[in-house]
């Protein structure tokens, strides 16, 4: 007997082992297996046994097959091989991303653990104040009977090893480490589980859900809900009863983060049988959690895209929370996958529910909820009888028009309503999606503009720091004091980033207390958390950043939405643009008067109110914007209608980067029924990081080829297997199919 073993390697064979007579009964395809490999011993996964080879060459036989960490589920394995397929990428590359195995090394490690001293019992009455991280892990610890796992904490904390550390530097707990097999479930206690309320409508959606996992098989459910219309409670009901019929729960949220309430929910809900799955995680931490739930150890993980992977036995639902997500697709390195896609594809193989959720769905999902493809849910309530916000346009021309002040950030009723708000001590979320004081800086009397050396990007105003920063490869240079030209001193700056909006406002209403949120000032970890629970506490009114604070809040007090400049992104080359655009003024939309007591309100400022993303955004009228995108896209042919697949090429040679470019579209020709190929041209982004970059883009009408059989075949018939595993004469190619990017 023989096996073909996949190798953790960038490249697309599997490599053919003799099977000793000894473990004939133990092999299978998902079986660990070490094998020779040149010099060293590595751990392979078997993929494929066959009675006989023809291979020529010498056969080496299998070591040793691993009982730790035992197989894969075949469900894992057979998505792990679809990915291969469909995306295009090797099977070890694909097995690299998906098991976080420091694959060569076998490794005991250890594992920190906290446990509360007497002095943190005592010293519960004088937990400080300015530290509810702190605060909440003592908490949480005096309620274990015994020691946690500091990374459990994560669901409370974002950066529970450094909080624990402060906390034994105060004596109030002591660390240990301890060894890697520490059974989670001898050393805490699980907390009891909340009680799941559920509203009538609530109810039902759950209980639609629950049905289908009963009767077992794939159901995909599409669940419509607001944000604050309790979408949680519906997954919290349908896992409970997975978890009650010995099955495993899946849940992949696009940033553990950005959306702590539904990994803290989990958590509360089921204590410890949950696993998180994040990238605060170490590789030692990854590996030990998946040898866990390979072990069966946890029934439930909730996590980031490559969660997606969790090796989690009798799989039997999996919720997608937030589908619209652009987090949810990797971009790099390969496979360039699209975890919601995957989950679908997992779902069917593992014979189990998946629930993909929004209020705004990506145009796809929309698409395939119309035609049935998916059992819709709508949650029409909102959570507690609050109401929809109202909202207002405010046309920033008419206003610059008007104030004959062209530079204009706020318009009068923006201010207004924020100075409202301030008087009665509610709380107000301002939305600018564009980090830094200003995107465009130059010289007014030669024409210079501030351009990175590397990319073909303007430099960002950052003025905190007094640099020029891409945004695209970190390059930053001093200035703009004088023009480095000619050296003029009329340097001029253009366009509106936050750092703008906070100076603006502060000079405006001085005793606002504003906070704001980008990634310049979340660069340190837990800085996101603190400035949400000083926001949380009432320690600031005001909110300002760029779409990081559109996701998941839910803050009562808040009663004022403003959307700075909801054009922001509208005119990206790329035709999901408005589509973006339209998602995240909704969402943020949604932050407004979560309870019933204070109605909500936002305000949209614009230059182009006539703009269907705002308009339907405004108007909070999701269908007539899905209706008009979906007739553009048609037209268009482009997805949902078409398969979309990106080859971008990249080099420092521009002359060569086009010379391949011109080179694959004529191997490319002709091409198959319902295809049409656009390029050579250069992206939008044409140099990044010093590499030129040039694209093709193949659609494939979907009517034609519903699959995406014809345009796989295409590729790897006419693409010469050595361009996707190396460079070609310094260029690279990498293929994206259905990219979300197309920059
Ligand atoms: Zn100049
Ligand atoms: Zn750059």
């Amino acid at each position: 007997m023989f096996a073909q073993v996949v190798l953790p390697l960038s490249s697309y064979k599997s490599f053919t082992y003799s099977i000793p007579a000894r473990f004939t009964s133990t092999v299978w395809p998902g079986s660990f297996v070490s094998v020779p490999f040149g010099r060293r011993k590595v751990i392979g996964v078997v993929s494929q046994l066959d009675e006989s080879t023809d291979y020529q060459g010498t056969i080496k036989a299998i070591a040793e097959v691993r009982d730790e960490p035992g197989a894969l589920p075949p469900d894992l394995w057979s998505t792990i091989d679809w990915v291969s397929r469909y995306y295009i990428t090797p099977l070890g590359l694909v097995l690299k991303t998906a098991l976080p195995l420091g694959f060569s090394e076998a490794m005991p490690h250890k594992q920190l653990h906290v446990r509360i001293t007497a002095a943190g019992i005592e010293a519960r009455g004088q937990l400080p104040e300015r530290a509810p991280a702190q605060a909440a892990v003592l908490e949480y610890l005096l309620r274990q009977s015994s020691e946690a796992p500091v990374s459990s904490l994560v669901s409370l904390v974002s950066a529970p090893a450094q909080v624990c550390r402060r906390l034994e530097a105060r004596g109030w707990v002591s660390l240990r480490k301890s060894a890697v097999d520490a059974d989670p479930f001898r050393q805490t206690r699980i907390p009891i589980a909340d009680a799941i309320t559920l509203t009538a409508e609530q109810a039902g959606m759950a209980e639609s859900v629950v049905q289908a996992v009963r009767e077992g098989g794939y159901a995909p459910f599409l669940l419509r809900g607001v944000t604050g219309s309790g979408k949680t409670e519906v997954y919290l009901r349908a896992a409970q009863e997975v978890l009650a019929t010995g099955g495993s729960v899946l849940v992949l949220v696009p940033e553990i983060a950005l959306t702590p309430q539904v990994s803290r929910r989990f958590r509360e809900a089921f204590g410890q049988q949950v696993a998180m799955w994040h990238s605060h995680l170490s590789g030692r931490e990854k590996a030990w959690t998946w040898r866990q739930l390979l072990a069966g150890r946890f029934r439930v993980v909730v996590g980031a895209r490559s969660a997606l992977f969790a090796p989690l036995p009798n799989l039997r639902m999996i919720i997608v929370d937030e589908e619209q997500e652009g987090s949810y697709k990797q971009e790099d390195p390969a496979p360039r996958y699209h975890a919601r896609d995957v989950a679908l594809v997992r779902g069917r193989e593992a014979g189990a529910v998946v629930v993909l959720a929004s209020a705004t769905p990506s145009v796809e999902t929309y698409y395939n909820g119309l035609r049935e493809k998916y059992h819709r849910l709508n949650l029409s309530e909102r959570f507690g009888g609050a109401s929809y916000p109202q909202v207002r346009l405010v046309d920033l021309r008419v206003e610059r028009q008007r104030t004959q002040n062209y530079q204009l950030i706020f318009s009068q009723a923006l201010i207004e309503a924020v100075r409202e708000r301030l008087g009665r001590s509610e709380q107000v979320i301002l939305l600018q999606n564009r980090r830094g004081f200003a995107p465009v800086s130059g010289c007014n009397d030669c024409g210079y503009t501030a351009e990175c050396p590397h990319c073909a990007v303007a430099l960002s105003f950052h003025k905190a720091r007094g640099s020029l920063l891409c945004h695209y490869c970190g390059y930053s240079a001093t200035g703009p004091e004088a023009c480095p030209e000619c050296g003029s001193p009329h340097i001029y700056l253009h366009g509106v980033g936050t750092e703008q909006v906070e100076e603006e406002l502060s000079r405006i209403i001085p005793e606002a207390r504003i906070a704001r949120m980008d990634s310049d000032t979340t660069r340190r970890r837990g800085s996101h958390a603190r400035i949400l629970e000083a926001f949380g506490r009432g320690d600031t009114d005001v909110l300002l950043g760029t779409q990081m604070i559109a996701k998941g809040l839910d803050f009562n007090r808040v009663t004022l939405v403003g959307v700075v400049n909801g054009d922001t992104g509208l005119f990206q080359p790329d035709f999901r643009a408005g589509e973006r655009t339209f998602q995240l003024v909704y969402q943020v939309c949604g932050r407004s008067g979560r309870r019933r007591e204070l109605p909500g309100e936002a305000i949209i400022q614009t230059n182009h109110p006539d703009d269907i993303a705002i308009r339907a955004a405004a108007h909070l009228d999701a269908h007539r914007f899905y209706n008009q995108v979906m007739a553009e896209r048609k037209e268009l042919l482009y997805p949902p209608f078409s398969r979309l697949v990106r080859l971008l090429l990249q080099g420092k040679d521009q002359a060569r980067v086009w010379a391949l470019a011109h080179e694959l579209n004529a191997r490319l020709k002709p091409l198959k029924k319902g295809m049409t190929i656009s390029g050579p041209a250069a992206a939008p982004l044409e140099r990044l990081r010093g590499n030129w970059r040039v694209h093709l883009l193949i659609k494939s009408d979907r009517a034609v080829d519903p699959g995406g059989k014809a345009v796989h075949s295409l590729l790897i018939s006419r693409v010469p297997q050595a361009w996707l595993q190396r460079s070609q004469r310094g260029v690279r190619l990498k293929i994206d199919v259905d990219p979300t990017s197309l920059l």
